[in-house]
């Protein structure tokens, strides 16, 4: 078939790779002028197929009621005159019990492995290399109460089947001997020693030269800005050229959507309503001082949410979520003060280890992450 694949970021052009491998005839269309430009552009680089607890659990709802009013909570919700941000949250609060959270696990274990299994497959046929670390991933707990909710967090796992350990805080600091300095406010940990990072940006980038390679045909710098319908069927993609400005239409036997935050606005004149809404996020990449002292373990400081990844010789530091539509702007007061909060947490952890005075924040930093209701 000749497939058309909306979006370059890292599923699109997974997809594209896929497709390439079945033999089908692949064109992808992105308004970029690469690939990974958006949300696959700096993200926190954890494979983190093991962290399958949803954020919609029984005790979500209170949390979220608890930092509304925080500029600096994980998670910010800001309520807007959107009805598809209501109805985001609608179907968000109703997987807010037990019996929802248990599926959603069960589901995402499945992907999970299933999706850990295919990516070692392709690094493996491809030989791309993007700064993968196959080193597990920490969580370290500042909080006895956080630390005791982690414990029970990694005993669920282990009832689904992943195998997260339980550890000390001296079991931490063998795990990353490098947190040598926050010891004393650590409480203990989990770790998962099956996890990885990477940089999603190279990682897809290459994968995307890969597919030009065997064949694919890439459409640059082109808005998708409409479908064309016969009868139940999808019949073209309407793009328009962001340099000429021109409208044309592009005709495949089949389509597939990914374009991440972007795909429910953009299908829901076909009917398609998907439960997916932007969760801004914020990162930082700093260059390495010492980089002898710098943790080469991803992790993640679970009191404040924030992802902490070697890639090279620098550091990435990522967190936070903010459902407040799809603005992806650095200027606001929260934005930098989230931005500032991700360096000054840093500087507590690691002090002195990289160069924080030129944070390279993401550029346009906060970039939303497609998150689904469940
Ligand atoms: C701060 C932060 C930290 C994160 N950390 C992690 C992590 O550690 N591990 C992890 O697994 N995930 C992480 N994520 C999430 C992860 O980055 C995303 O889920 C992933 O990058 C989404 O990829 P995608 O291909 O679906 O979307 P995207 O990468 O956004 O790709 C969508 C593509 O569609 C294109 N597009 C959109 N609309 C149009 C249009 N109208 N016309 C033409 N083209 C269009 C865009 O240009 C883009 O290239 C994080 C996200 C954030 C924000």
């Amino acid at each position: 078939m000749n497939v058309i694949v909306m979006g370059a970021g890292i599923i699109g052009i997974s997809t594209a790779w896929h497709l390439l491998e079945q033999g089908h005839e692949v064109t992808v269309i992105d308004r970029q002028p690469d690939a990974a430009l958006e949300t696959s552009f700096a993200n926190g680089a954890q494979i983190s197929v093991s962290f399958c607890e949803p954020w919609a659990n029984a005790q979500a709802p209170f949390k979220v009621a608890k930092w509304l009013l925080r500029d600096d909570s994980p998670l910010l919700f800001r309520p807007r005159l959107d009805p598809h941000q209501w109805r985001w949250a609608l179907g968000f609060l109703a997987q807010c019990n037990d019996a929802a959270f248990e599926r959603n696990v069960a589901q995402l274990v499945a992907l999970g492995r299933y999706s850990h299994a295919t990516l070692k497959e392709m690094v493996a046929r491809t030989g791309i290399a993007y700064d993968r670390l196959e080193r597990g991933i920490l969580h370290f707990f500042s909080s006895q109460q956080d630390f005791d909710a982690g414990a029970a967090g990694a005993e669920l796992m282990r009832r689904h089947g992943v195998d997260r350990q339980v550890l000390s805080r001296e079991e931490v600091l063998k795990v990353e001997p490098s947190l040598r300095h926050f010891a004393d406010r650590i409480a203990g940990g989990t770790f998962t020693a099956s996890d990885e990072s990477g940089d999603a940006r190279v990682f897809t980038q290459e994968l995307a030269r890969r597919c030009a390679q065997r064949g694919a045909r890439f459409v640059w710098e082109h808005d998708i800005v409409g479908f064309e319908t016969q009868g139940r069927s999808l019949a073209s993609v309407r793009v328009r050229d962001r340099r000429s400005e021109r409208t044309s239409s592009v005709t495949g036997d089949a389509y597939v959507a990914a374009l991440g935050s972007f795909t429910a606005p953009l299908l829901r004149p076909l009917g398609l309503r998907l439960p997916i809404y932007p969760a801004k996020g914020y990162s930082a990449t700093l260059k390495l001082k010492r980089p002898a002292d710098a943790s080469v373990v991803s992790m993640i400081d679970d009191t404040r949410k924030i992802a902490i990844s070697r890639l090279g010789d620098c550091i990435r530091i990522a967190g936070t979520a903010e459902l407040a539509g799809y603005d992806t702007g650095l200027e606001s007061r929260t934005a930098q003060r989230r931005c500032a909060a991700l360096i000054e947490r840093y500087e507590e952890l690691f002090p002195g280890v990289a160069d924080t005075r030129e944070p390279n924040f993401w550029a346009g930093c906060g970039r939303a992450r497609p998150a689904t209701s469940h």
